[in-house]
């Protein structure tokens, strides 16, 4: 029952059928009659794991032949570093920042020791309350790339369109977003996500790479931290984490065979996220959502009391009816229920039910 209320925003609720085959694959995977835990990674088996879980990512996203998967480790948070290691450093290129929010903060302070930094949209000014057009920004077509952060996990932003640029790479961390509905994977040079919201559990990050530009990288680097590495070792240059990887492969076939691909899960995202907005608007004179309505994520309902001291009964309230994950970033406070795909439909009419409750 507490599963299926957990609204943490990462690492988060896996889709409980998921939850189900890995507590049996910890006991033993019947094919092999050992714990997932001990399987070697240099195994058959965990090497055609591998090419599953890379065949159901490609299939989902419809990723082309000319794009690398590569499955790493250092969490999304590496990636603000690797990047411009790779892609920045020794170009005299600038990289261009969009910084949106929390996350997006974060990525142009790595960028900074690698080379130039032009932040050409700041949300900074609104409290990161709104996002720029992506279609509208000012690009400078000789810049080493874009660099944004599709879905703000803090504050609950996300982009609700594609961006139509061919003239620079377009770099996107898409660790709250990714697998969470359909995109079009030829718009993007790089995309990154860490497993923990809607993949699987934390310790593997997917990169999407376009082959052009991961070939473009031209620094020499130590082996870890250049693509190329992970790409010619297809990611088992060193012990990759199997078990994340494993997990990640169940909820693709998950997402293949139960829920029939991204239109679907996106159709039930926007469900989930609708429902929940609606219920906070029905109660705006007790809660205000941080984003602006053109820029409310479907993953993080952010919100907050008018009545901040009322928060923590609230939330109390909320808890003893099993839901839990419900608190704030420690950096914003408030309130956030994150509806990743492993949360059902149910669970969100459960929540405003109790939302209701609470205030009859
Ligand atoms: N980017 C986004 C959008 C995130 O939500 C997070 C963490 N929640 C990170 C980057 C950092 O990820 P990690 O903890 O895997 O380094």
């Amino acid at each position: 029952m507490n599963n299926s209320r957990n609204f943490s925003a990462g690492p988060g609720a896996l889709p409980l059928k998921v939850l189900d085959e890995v507590k049996q694959s910890i006991e033993k995977i019947p094919e092999l009659g050992i714990s997932i835990l001990g399987v070697n990674h240099r195994s058959d088996w965990f090497e055609k794991l591998m090419q599953q879980a890379e065949e159901n990512l490609r299939l989902l996203l419809s990723i082309p032949e000319s794009y690398s998967v590569l499955f790493l480790q250092g969490g999304s948070s590496l990636q603000f570093s690797m990047i411009p290691m790779n892609f920045l450093r020794g170009t005299n290129k600038v990289a261009q920042h969009i910084v949106s929010g929390y996350w997006s903060s974060k990525a142009p302070k790595e960028a900074i020791h690698e080379g130039r930094v032009n932040i050409i949209w700041s949300g900074e000014e609104n409290h990161f309350t709104t996002l720029p057009d992506l279609n509208q920004l000012c690009l400078d077509t000789k810049s080493a790339y874009l660099h944004y952060v599709s879905n703000e996990t803090v504050e609950g932003l996300e982009f609700h369109q594609n961006i139509e640029n061919s003239e620079i790479p377009i770099i996107v961390d898409m660790s709250s977003n990714l697998l969470s509905r359909s995109i079009d994977i030829s718009k993007y040079d790089l995309i990154y996500a860490h497993a923990q919201k809607n993949l699987g559990p934390a310790g593997v990050t997917v990169v999407i790479v376009r082959d052009v530009f991961l070939n473009s990288s031209v620094s020499t680097l130590p082996s870890m931290l250049d693509y190329k590495t992970h790409k010619k070792a297809n990611s088992i240059y060193n012990t990759p984490c199997v078990f994340s990887i494993y997990v990640l492969k169940l909820v693709c076939d998950w997402l293949i065979k139960d829920i029939g691909g991204l239109l679907n899960m996106e159709i039930i995202n926007k469900n989930k996220a609708a429902l929940l907005y609606k219920t906070i608007d029905h109660f705006s004179d007790h809660f205000a959502t941080h984003a602006n309505q053109s820029y409310r994520s479907n993953m993080n309902v952010v919100f907050k009391m008018h009545d901040l001291q009322k928060e923590s009964t609230f939330l109390n309230f909320l808890s003893q009816r099993g839901f839990s994950g419900l608190e704030g970033h420690r950096s914003l406070g408030g309130i956030r229920a994150s509806l990743y795909n492993g949360i059902e439909l149910k669970a969100v009419e459960d929540l405003c039910d109790s939302i209701s409750e609470y205030f009859r």
